[in-house]
């Protein structure tokens, strides 16, 4: 098992198969919008190798994310072959939902058993402010085929930004009554250097709380699989919602994910820039010894916790480049 110095069991890996994406969300990308060449961005065979060396080291779920992975060519062939390595009990995908609707049964097909749909409103207009496009049909319908294919569970990540979506919340949280999904409000991170964030847009998921329960009638749900999210079931609906809260509370103890960025770089922690250069050791013609041992180091460098003061530093990349 790959367990870190703070003694934090590592079994989950999040690879970022493309820096590519349909959308422009305000959040994630400011105007300039350059992409990695496609020969710096790592092959499917060194993304399974890699995640077939990670395997044997005691990795068991991986997520797929970007960018937007649906638009990465032959995505189908990748989920395929990880579901098939060996130690790999759990594929699942992170996706705008854009392309969710036309390739929901060949993802299925190729072994994708569930979904993540992000997605920040439910208004035509607010869509496409927040995301450059008028998508938000597509993204719908996507959800309802996830739903009629037989995904489960489809979550739906909302960030929830004050002035911009905050009026919302109880939208988001009828849709969970009404659909089985599990909708999870995610607290705004300070991502990109120059970009949309202000302290000011945070809305704390304590205070987010306490307003659905002004209304809603909601009670933990003591099933739900460990993660980063607090979930919980509202009474007489379908779905459930949950929060995640990586600025107002230490999930860092619970953290037992590594990321790979679709350049190539582990990156032992969400919040820090370090980051180690795998595609430079692939591509050297490095042994699988070798790349194990960065892995080991790059687990071993995992931060205990966000900074020393449990601030979020402003990082560096977009969730975009990083995977998110
Ligand atoms: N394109 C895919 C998608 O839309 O799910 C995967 C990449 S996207 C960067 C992954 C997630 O990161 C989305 O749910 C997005 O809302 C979230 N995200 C991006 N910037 C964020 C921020 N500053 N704070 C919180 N979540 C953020």
């Amino acid at each position: 098992m790959l367990t870190d110095r703070f003694r934090r069991p590592i079994n989950y890996l999040r690879v970022s198969v493309t820096d590519r994406c349909n959308l422009r969300c305000r959040y994630c990308v400011d105007g300039y919008f350059p992409f990695i060449p496609h020969n710096e961005i790592l092959s499917y065979e060194e993304i399974i190798r890699f995640v077939t060396i990670c395997a044997g080291l005691g990795i068991r779920k991986v997520r797929l994310t970007g960018g937007e992975p649906l638009l990465r060519k032959g995505v189908e062939y990748l989920i395929r072959s990880i579901t098939s390595i060996d130690g790999i009990e759990d594929v699942s995908l992170t996706t705008n939902g854009v392309l969710l609707e036309e390739k929901v049964e060949t993802l299925k097909d190729a072994g994708l058993k569930r979904v993540n749909v992000s997605l920040d409103t439910l208004r035509r207009e607010r869509f496409r402010y927040i995301t450059g496009f008028d998508e938000i049909d597509r993204v719908i319908r996507g959800i309802e085929k996830a739903l009629t294919t037989g995904l489960k569970p489809v979550k739906i990540n909302t960030v929830i930004m004050r002035g911009i979506n905050d009026d919302e919340i109880f939208d988001f949280v009828n849709l969970a009554r009404n659909l089985d999904v599990e909708v999870r409000f995610i607290e705004f991170m300070p991502f990109g250097e120059k970009g949309f964030w202000d302290e000011k847009r945070v809305v704390s998921s304590e205070s987010l709380k306490k307003r659905i329960e002004e209304f809603f009638e909601i009670e933990r749900d003591s099933s739900s699989e460990k993660g980063p999210a607090v979930v919980y079931r509202i009474t007489g609906g379908k779905g459930k919602i949950g929060f995640i809260s990586p600025l107002s509370t230490h999930i860092c103890s619970e953290c037992n994910r590594i990321r790979l960025t679709s350049e190539g770089k582990i990156k032992p922690c969400l919040f820090s820039d370090v980051e180690y250069d795998l595609k430079g050791l692939m591509r050297r013609g490095s042994s699988d010894r070798e790349i194990e041992e960065l892995v080991i180091k790059a687990v071993r460098e995992k931060p205990e916790k966000k900074d020393e003061r449990g601030q979020i530093k402003k990082c560096q990349m977009n969730l975009r480049h990083i995977g998110g």
